[in-house]
């Protein structure tokens, strides 16, 4: 019993044993990657200076071998895509990453708006403005304050939320999470948290009371460095947070958003670990999906200033490399940066934005009594976000989930 579809074979399954072929292939699913080891170990098998002189090293014949690749490219190309030999190929880099796009996601850009739930934290990020070193004054939102963020935020039109907090176990631990979720549950069909790492069994609670998508950056790839970026606190434990999306698989997350903080150290060898564990991760929890960030650091009181500096030519470079690289993978640009970058970037790869977007906790419905994690820089309202979006022929999606599809 098979059928030709899309030049492969596959085999017809009748009705009546789809249920049972249901049954076994998620049994199989879960048995096979609750055996799994974590990415810390295919991490271990690469030299940070190694990859970065390999990919200093690419030629104008690497890169034009990986633009004009029939079929998928290999994390080997994709060193070449984001080596400063591939600075001249940017425009065609521009476009082939624009047609990618549009060939998986149509004309579209999902919105989405972070609310601060606390700025409470118990780590020392030398680049945070919420570092517990930070003299600032400390809010933890109530359920009443919450439900006040909320009703700002549905008036703007927006059904896919992002919760955020420091990272503080004893005011913002699972409990409090728990409780947040199920109290905005109502409000959204896609909850997001970018929170402290958590335990697996933690994380299947969360997604039990509603929680749909986890992001969580490694902040940088090099593990020399990250100490010195977090000397203390949990954070301080690199191996914990490198093994946190694999947490997430486990635990049969919707979605893992992965990152890097762009200025910390060199962005070419974090971009080609975090597309490394990107594909670690797709082959192995293949019933998630995936989404990139591109943070850049930003000014806010009391951090650091960026340790190197990417130009915005570069920040385009890095967006079309992941798109030629990998097609299913949702990139996402903040208002961390420019109205005018943004009005001219997102065509080229991006499928999810932020607009109106408040960095303190109480942000929407207070004046500015907290201080930010950063300052953003596209301060426009959703509005002019919108219109800007449907001016160039692109629809904004406020709602792309429902819990109901699951
Ligand atoms: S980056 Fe996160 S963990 Fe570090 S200080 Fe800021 S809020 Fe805390």
């Amino acid at each position: 019993m098979y059928q030709l579809l899309a030049g492969a074979r596959l085999p017809i399954i009748p009705e009546e044993y789809k249920f049972c072929t249901q049954i076994f292939l998620t049994t199989n699913y879960q048995q096979r990657i609750k055996n799994l080891l974590n990415f810390e170990q295919l991490y271990n098998q690469r030299s940070w200076e190694e990859i970065k002189n390999k990919i200093y090293s690419k030629t104008s014949a690497d890169v034009l071998l990986a633009l004009n690749k029939k079929g998928k490219c290999t994390i080997d190309d994709f060193l070449a895509l984001v080596s400063p030999a591939a600075a001249p190929y940017l425009e065609q880099m521009a476009q082939l990453s624009q047609t990618l796009t549009q060939q998986r996601f149509g004309k579209t850009i999902q919105l989405y708006i972070p609310l601060y739930l606390s700025n409470e934290c118990q780590n020392i990020c030398t680049y945070c403005g919420f570092s517990f070193d930070n003299k600032l004054k400390r809010i933890t939102l109530n359920n009443e304050q919450i439900l006040k963020e909320v009703k700002v935020i549905k008036a703007m039109g927006y059904d896919h939320v992002l919760l955020v907090t420091g990272e503080a176990n004893k005011t913002v631990g699972v409990e409090y999470l728990k409780n947040a979720i199920q109290l905005i549950r109502p409000y959204f069909s896609h909850i997001s948290i970018e929170v402290q790492p958590l335990e697996q069994n933690e994380y299947e609670q969360l997604i039990e009371a509603g929680l749909n998508t986890v992001l969580v950056y490694q902040e940088t790839y090099n593990q020399e460095a990250y100490k010195i970026y977090h000397p203390k606190g949990k954070k301080s434990n690199f191996s914990y947070r490198l093994q946190t999306p694999d947490r997430l698989g486990k635990a049969a997350i919707h979605k893992i958003g992965l990152g890097f903080l762009i200025g910390l150290e060199d962005w070419r060898t974090e971009a080609f670990f975090t597309a490394l564990h990107l594909q670690y991760l797709e082959k192995n929890y293949w019933k998630t999906k995936y989404s990139l960030s591109f943070p850049r650091l930003r000014p806010a009181s009391g951090i650091a200033l960026p340790n190197i500096h990417i130009t915005d030519k570069e920040l385009v470079q890095l967006i079309c490399a992941y798109r030629i690289f990998n097609q299913d993978v949702e990139l996402s640009l903040s208002t961390r940066e420019s109205g005018l970058f943004r009005n001219h970037v997102f065509k080229l790869g991006i499928t999810s934005m932020s607009a109106a977007s408040k960095t303190n906790p109480g942000g929407y419905t207070s004046a500015k009594e907290s201080l930010e994690q950063f300052e953003v820089s596209d301060d426009r309202g959703s509005d002019e976000v919108v219109e800007m979006i449907t001016s160039q022929n692109y629809e904004a999606v406020w709602k792309d989930w429902d819990a109901s599809f699951k």
